[in-house]
């Protein structure tokens, strides 16, 4: 019987997994995860947010598989009845040059699809955001909330169901090809297998280069993102999320309102270099890694472009003042008292050889492999979407 080998039991992996399954139920696919549970990297330590695709470029791999995966995402937790919410955001200009940027995603998001999402008055922005300020607002009533935690578990529960595999506690160490096969090994056992499907996240490119024996072209940045959290007392300063206009050179969002599905408000994140692939506390180095990323070509071109958007990130990292000082723009009655800690998440973002943080989602296959090279947000809205075009890729194989 044919075997696939998927690496990595986050979202992407998981839903990867049930995707070929659901299309051929006699291929035996295992899931081998590092970690003794599901999902505990990016996919159980982000916002916990059903993006609606108004952010990406019409056409591009996010926006396609974004707005698709948001309407499989919401028929499967309605199917599975796993807990979510449509409440909507708000995204806030705060300052009048940020108008005309607000007003080009307004258009981006029409020309994605977005029914209903539209300019509103500042009144209305009271009425959505009573506590919020601001100079111009749009209103994206699709955006919802969810744990992604528990979407993720429940993809690798179907994925069982289905006749699926998954070893918790099998960190991949080595890949070779034998026989045309290939042998993936891990800290306790080896595997054979007909097709290697990496989605290892944080580590996506030292598995590329482990299974292809190249060098990979994109190097795996990653980026902590730190979020505070509202004091109980507090979380009457957010009815739902409340976003600000997205510098349009970054990949990331700036720091956000998020009512969580799990309860609570959080702030954040932020977007700091990690000194290590999954160091989720400032104290967490690995110089080794930390080596790689300095070294990397393209990052040094990054870090000199966008040096002081950089700097003042990693300011706000260690001062909680200059951090409240951020959110303050969107709720300015919003003080530092007003926030505790919230933990951290921690970006896998592919940044290219000259300097481009690449900012589409990036699948490459190769003679036994199909790898998953950059999956960052809104890869967990996207995830089934993602999984049916890899299944896809992978069946035509077989
Ligand atoms: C702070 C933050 C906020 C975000 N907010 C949102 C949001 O609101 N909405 C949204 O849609 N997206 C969001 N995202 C993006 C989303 O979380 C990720 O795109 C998605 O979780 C990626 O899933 P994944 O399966 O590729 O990676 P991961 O969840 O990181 O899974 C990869 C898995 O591979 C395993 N692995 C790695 N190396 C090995 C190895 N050698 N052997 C075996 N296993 C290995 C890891 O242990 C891990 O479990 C956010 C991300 C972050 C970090």
């Amino acid at each position: 019987m044919q075997h696939i080998i998927i690496i990595g039991g986050g979202i992407v992996g998981l839903a990867t997994g049930l995707k070929i399954l659901e299309r051929n139920p006699a291929l035996k696919v295992t899931v081998l995860e590092k970690e003794q549970e599901l999902a505990k990297h990016q996919t159980g330590n982000n916002s916990g947010v059903i993006h609606s695709g108004l952010y990406y470029k019409p056409g591009s791999l996010k926006a396609t598989n974004c707005i698709q995966g948001y309407h499989d995402l919401i028929n499967f937790c309605q199917t599975e009845e796993i807990p979510f919410e449509l409440t909507g955001k708000v995204v806030v200009a705060t300052r009048t040059e940020q108008v005309p940027l607000l007003n080009n995603l307004l258009k981006r998001g029409i020309e994605n699809g977005l029914e209903g999402t539209r300019e509103i008055s500042l009144t209305e922005l009271r009425e959505y955001e009573p506590h919020c300020a601001g100079v111009a607002a749009i209103f994206v009533p699709q955006t919802g909330i969810v744990d992604y935690k528990k979407v993720a578990e429940t993809y690798g529960k179907k994925f069982q169901e289905k006749g699926g595999t998954i070893h918790l506690g099998q960190k991949v160490n080595k890949a070779k090809t034998v026989n045309g096969k290939v042998e993936v090994i891990t800290s306790n056992n080896v595997f054979a297998a007909d097709l290697v499907i990496n989605c290892a996240g944080l580590y996506s490119d030292k598995i590329a280069e482990m299974i292809t024996g190249e060098k990979s072209t994109v190097k795996i940045i990653p980026f902590r993102g730190e979020y505070y959290k509202l004091k109980k007392e507090k979380e009457y300063l957010v009815k739902n999320l409340i976003y600000p206009v997205p510098d349009p050179n970054f990949p990331f969002l700036g720091v956000h309102f998020t009512r969580m599905m799990k309860g609570g408000v959080e702030a954040g994140p932020n977007a700091v270099l990690a000194f290590k692939r999954e160091g989720y506390k400032r104290t967490d180095v690995n110089l080794s890694e930390l080596a790689e990323s300095l070294a990397w070509p393209g990052f040094q071109k990054v870090a000199c472009k966008y040096w002081k958007t950089g700097m003042g990130e990693m300011y706000r990292s260690f001062s909680k003042a200059a951090f409240t000082k951020a959110l303050q723009e969107l709720i300015p009655e919003l003080t530092e008292d007003d926030l505790v800690d919230g933990g951290a998440g921690v970006r896998a973002q592919a940044c290219d050889r000259d300097g481009g943080l690449v900012d589409d989602f990036s699948i490459k296959e190769s003679t036994h492999s199909i790898n998953v090279l950059n999956a960052p947000s809104p890869a967990a809205t996207s995830s089934l979407s993602i999984g049916n075009t890899i299944a896809e890729m992978a069946l035509k194989r077989f």
